[in-house]
Formats: structure tokens, sequence, C-alpha cells
């Protein structure tokens, strides 16, 4: 087998022949006619000419070989069901869901809007609407009326699919209201709104409008759907960023590109083999609930579970018990779920048999080195973090144990996966970095491989202007991300570029104060900003939650711990990257997805207006954050 240097230099030198195998790997109705034409850059058209269907590509094509294999695996420890489905059950319930959206005129290019909590109909929708050719806009359920509003007048979708309601820690969280307030405030109406009834709570209907699942699929039963073949290039969905640093974005993504894209990642980063058990904890809601709870896995042969409900309910054990039941051999989670075990027994984590698992992947947000270390050690597995964006829909930095099988390295989400041309670029000078150990901001030099962001939906303009013009040369995708490499080509992410700060002249990433403070045994998470000052330019700040809150319950013991923590900075990394305080609260605000909400920190540690915080997830970690900095 070839090493990975030369796996990784041959997916850029000879673009058309690695990605034209990798072609391969997926059913096209259709064979492509050229691999990728960048003749607009920085527009990318994956596989031209192919015609294919992603829904086939996950569903109907195992219908030969593994039709009475598990396919979806669902399970709910709000509402204590199990269910699952084989892929011949799973062609099935994609019919019946893609034949109800045909009767409400649903066709080709048209929009649907899937506003769900972690249900089977959910994976329904979104494989129903690819099948006949529909685009998908899944918005997170559980977003507040406002935020749904607004994604619905960008998507415009003809149809709406929704539930009564989700559930949450043993509560119910009823969405019907909260979708009705978001069409009535939104411009763009949907002609209809299909409610899956989960008899959680009840809801008001409107007449001519609002439509039953239950009903619509009793009289489709039998119905047969065919897949619509689409070009390549034909959009599969949108899906908003997390909206950590601002305004989400709508990230278009095309279908064969996407489907090339995960099919390989399957394969070389994944490790999953068709007949295995993939266990993604993440939402359908995020990118990661795309690409690695329905698509990914689907394509790949694979059953995936559907999980809702929390890490620790009824116990911490939850995950591990469902590893060892469903002999689950490749699991996906995010560090700030990782985090939360951390604070829980952790004999929870060897309560069962892991011996199926093969390893945990890890994304989402920075995984600081001590909290890799204890996952590692607690589950004695591999740990695989992996460094990606909603925009490239797959990762961008990882370890590919399918071509190499090096040892990844604690704190860093490993090397450029092929396909990406990765470079670290000087923000002063504009060029490429070539020496090690040099900070710069992650870009990838276009064209972008397969499966990342066509443009941003509706808006080619911003697209340009938000992802290509950072620096002089044109051809740059920037990640908005600051990083560093060292010898072994291994990657270090050190934070977002807006998030770096500049002590009396130093710039600082605030990655590498939380890494440092994290190590603190008794620190269970972390959050640094850079907050103004008059006479350093910038100081840092420092909040942190505690594994036992009680080390600071009163201020004494506060005030102890803090100088202990900033003792660990000095002797790391020097002085000067000393928060100026270090403080305890009980949570951190966050969106949704689990991302550190640094720049509304930041915002109230300055004195001023938060910004958009349609995407957080609890408006009162915010609030402990503003008693602690503004003066009595
Ligand atoms: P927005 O772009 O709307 O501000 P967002 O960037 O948080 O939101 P996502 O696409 O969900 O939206 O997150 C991608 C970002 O998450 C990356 O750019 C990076 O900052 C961070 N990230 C993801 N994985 C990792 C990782 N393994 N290590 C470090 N950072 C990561
Ligand atoms: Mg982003």
């Amino acid at each position: 087998m070839t090493n990975y240097v030369d796996f990784h230099r041959r997916s850029i030198d000879d673009r058309e022949g690695f990605w034209g195998e990798q072609a391969q790997l997926v059913h096209w109705h259709e064979q492509p006619t050229q691999v990728c034409d960048y003749s607009n850059p920085p527009f990318a058209k994956w596989f031209v000419g192919g015609k294919t269907n992603l829904c086939y590509n996950a569903v109907d094509r195992h219908l030969v070989d593994r039709p009475d294999q598990n396919a979806l695996i669902f399970v709910s420890t709000e509402t204590e069901q199990e269910k699952i489905y084989s892929f011949r059950d799973l062609h099935a319930e994609v019919q019946r869901m893609a034949a109800i959206l045909q009767a409400q005129g649903v066709t080709k290019g048209d929009r649907v809007l899937i506003y769900m909590p972690m249900i089977p109909e959910a994976a329904f929708a979104m494989l129903a609407c690819v099948r006949i050719g529909a685009i998908h806009s899944v918005v997170f359920g559980g977003f507040a009326s406002h935020s749904l509003a607004s994604r619905i007048d960008d998507s415009q979708p003809k149809v709406i699919v929704s539930a009564d309601a989700g559930m949450r820690g043993g509560k119910v969280v009823p969405y019907k209201h909260l979708l009705d307030e978001a069409i009535n405030l939104a411009d763009n109406k949907p002609a209809r709104v299909l409610m899956v009834d989960r008899g959680l709570a009840p809801f008001a209907k409107t007449d001519g409008r609002d439509i039953d699942y239950a009903e619509l699929r009793a009289a489709h039963m039998d119905t047969v759907v065919p897949c619509e073949w689409v070009d390549a290039t034909h959009p599969s969905y949108t899906l908003y960023t997390s909206g950590t640093t601002g305004k989400p974005k709508g990230v278009q993504r095309d279908t064969g590109g996407y489907t090339v894209a995960l099919a390989a990642s399957m394969k070389h980063i994944y490790m999953g083999e068709p007949g295995e058990t993939y266990f993604s904890t993440s939402d359908i809601g995020w990118v990661v609930g795309h690409s690695y709870i329905i698509y990914g896995p689907l394509i790949g042969g694979m059953a995936t579970i559907m999980y809702e409900g929390l890490p620790i309910r009824p116990d911490a054990g939850i995950w591990w018990s469902l590893v060892e039941k469903y002999k689950v051999t490749v699991m996906f989670s995010a560090p700030t779920a990782v985090r939360v075990l951390k604070k829980q027994d952790p004999a929870f984590l060897t309560k069962y048999d892991l011996s199926s698992l093969k390893a945990l992947f890890l994304a989402g947000e920075p995984l600081d080195e001590p909290t890799a270390k204890w996952i590692s050690e607690a589950l004695g597995k591999p740990i695989v973090d992996n460094y990606w964006q909603t925009e490239t829909g797959w990762p961008i930095l990882a370890i590919c144990n399918g071509v190499e099988s090096a040892p990844s390295k604690f704190g860093s989400p490993g090397k450029a996966v092929y396909g990406y041309d990765v470079k670290l670029i000087d923000e002063s000078t504009g060029e490429a970095i070539t020496e090690a150990n040099k900070k710069g901001v992650v870009v990838v030099e276009g064209p972008l491989p397969p499966g990342c962001l066509q443009t941003v939906w509706g808006d080619d303009k911003r697209f340009v202007s938000t992802y290509w013009t950072s620096f002089p040369s044109k051809q740059m995708y920037s990640t908005f991300d600051w990083g560093v490499r060292d010898e072994d080509g291994y990657y270090f992410i050190l934070g977002r570029t807006d998030d770096v700060i500049n002590v009396a002249g130093h710039r600082l990433g605030t990655r590498e104060i939380e890494e440092s403070i994290s190590s603190h045994p008794a620190i269970a998470e972390v959050a640094v900003v850079g907050v103004a000052d008059q006479l350093k330019g910038q100081v840092a700040m420092a909040f942190a939650v505690l594994k036992d809150a009680s080390r600071a319950a009163n201020a004494d013991d506060a005030r102890k711990l803090e100088a202990e923590v900033m003792k660990v900075v000095d002797d790391q990394l020097g002085a000067v990257a000393r928060p100026a305080r270090v403080r305890f609260v009980t949570v951190l605000p966050k969106t949704r997805s689990g991302k550190v909400l640094r720049r509304a920190i930041q915002a109230v540690c300055e004195g001023r207006d938060s910004g958009d915080l349609t995407t957080m997830e609890d408006p009162a970690a915010l609030a402990q954050i503003k008693d602690l900095v503004t003066p009595a």
C-alpha cells in the first residue's frame, strides 16, 4: 500500500486520476465525462456529466447484497423506544415519505425544510427529498421561532416537515407553536406543513396547510417512487453553519461530489466496513449529523444509530451500553460531550464490552490534550481528532487510517486529508509558510475537493467575498482558523482568527491558553477570550468550569485556585500568556452544537452588545459571566 504522503500528493497533483478512481466507489446512472471543471474559480464543478442519486447510493444500492441487514437503529432514552429498520424497511419508509411529498407538489429543485427531533421520520424525510431531487434544509429542532423564520425565508420551502415535540432530559419540548410563530414571522409561507404526531404535545392545526403524516403514510403504504437521476452538480441540501462567529451562512452542497467524498471517507478515514455499525452522537441539525449519522454510514452499507437523549441519562454508561449491544465499530462524538463525561464516574466507561469498537472520532471543537488522554485511557481505544467545517462536509485534517496507520498526536487533528491542498498563510505577508512550527491562517488552495460547499445558497457573491478574498491570491479558501504545522506535517489548531489575542505585541491563540489551563486537574473545561486593555492592548480572561464546583465554593478558595491555575500557565507558556483573571462558572455559553461562544463572552467582558445569540444553548450561562464581570 502506498504511504500517505504519496497518497495525498497524488490527490492534488493528479486530481483527475485520483478522484476518478474514488468516484467508482459509488453508483452512477450515467458516468461523469469530466472529473473537475475549475474553469470558473473559485466555483468547482465535480463529476460533470455524471448522473446519480444520493438516496439510491444510501439505500437502494444495498437491497441486492444486504436487504435484511440493519440500516437505521433508532434509540430514544427519552421515550424509551428502540426501533430497527433494515435496508428493505428503510427503502419502503423513504418511498412512503417521498410519495407524500410528491402528493404535495414537491418536485426536483423544490426546497423542503425539516424541523424535527431525532426520530426516524427525520431521516426518512431527508432521504425522500434527495430521492426525488428536492433540496432539504434541516433546521436544528428546538431553535426558536426567530432563527427558524430567517431560515424559512432564506430557503423558501414548499413544504415543512415537523413534529409535535422533541424531548430532552425527560422534558417535552413542544415544537409546533414555535413553528407556527416562525411561519407567521416569515415572508415566505410554505404551502404545507407535514406533521409527525408523536403524541407528546397537543398542537393547533391550520386547516388547508397542516397535514398528518400517519394518515398520509397509511394511504401510500405500497407506493413505488423511483429515484430521480440528477446531475452530479444538482444541489442535495442547504445547511447553516453553527453561527459561532456571527450570522450563520447557508452552505449549498452538490450531489455527486458529496456522495463520492463520503464513500471515500468511510474507507480512508473512518475505517467503516459494510455490515458494521456506526454511532455518531451528533444531531441531524448539524453537518456531522448529515454526513455521519445519515449519508456516510448508509452509503458505506453500515447500520447507523440515531440516538435521541442525553449522554448521561439514565446514566453515563448509556452510549457504551449501545456500543456493546449493537457491536458498534466506529463512534463519532464531540469534545464537548467528552467533557460532560469527564465530570461523571469513569467506571461507566469500562462497564460494557467495547471490544467491537475500533476508534472514537471527535470533531467540532479543539480537543485539548488532557481531555484526549483521559478518554483514550478510560476507553483503551484510539482517539482520532478530526477537523472540518459545515462548509466542507467532511474532514480537512485527520489521520487517514485506511492508508496510513501513523499514530495520532494528542492535541493535533492530524494531517491534511487527501484532496485538500492545505496551507498556512502568514497574515502579514499573505505568503504561504513553508517552515515548521510557525503560526498562520489555515487555508485550502482551490479547487476545494468534492463534497465541499458549491456556494452560499442564493448568494454567489457572498461565497466569493466571505471565503476567497482574505489573501491577495484569490485561490485560497480561508477556514478562519489559526494553526501551526510541525515537522511531521501534523497540524494544531490554535483558535479562530478573530480569537487571536494580542498581549503587548505577542500573538497568542486562545486555544493555547485553554489547553494549558485544562491541564490543571481541577478543571473540566475553560474558555479564554481577549479583552481590550488600555495598557496592554488586550488581556486574556479565562472562565473555567470545575469538575467539582465545591473547590471554589467561597471567595478564598476561588482565589487560591485561581493563583494555582495561573501558575500552570506561567510554567507552561510564560507569564505573557497568563490570564488577567480566571473566573469560575458552572456552565459556559455555547451554541446548540456545543461550541463555546467566545465572541459573546468577549463582548460581555468589554461591555458591548453580545450580537446574534439565536443559536445559543443556555442564556443563563452568559448571564453568569455578565454578573462576574460587571462591577457591583
Ligand atoms: P460560524 O461559521 O457560523 O461562525 P462555526 O464555524 O462554529 O460557525 P461549524 O461549521 O459548525 O460552524 O464549525 C466549524 C469550526 O469548528 C471550525 O472552523 C473550527 O473553528 C472548529 N472545529 C471543528 N473541528 C475542530 C477540531 N477538530 N479542532 C479544532 N477546531 C475545530
Ligand atoms: Mg465557521
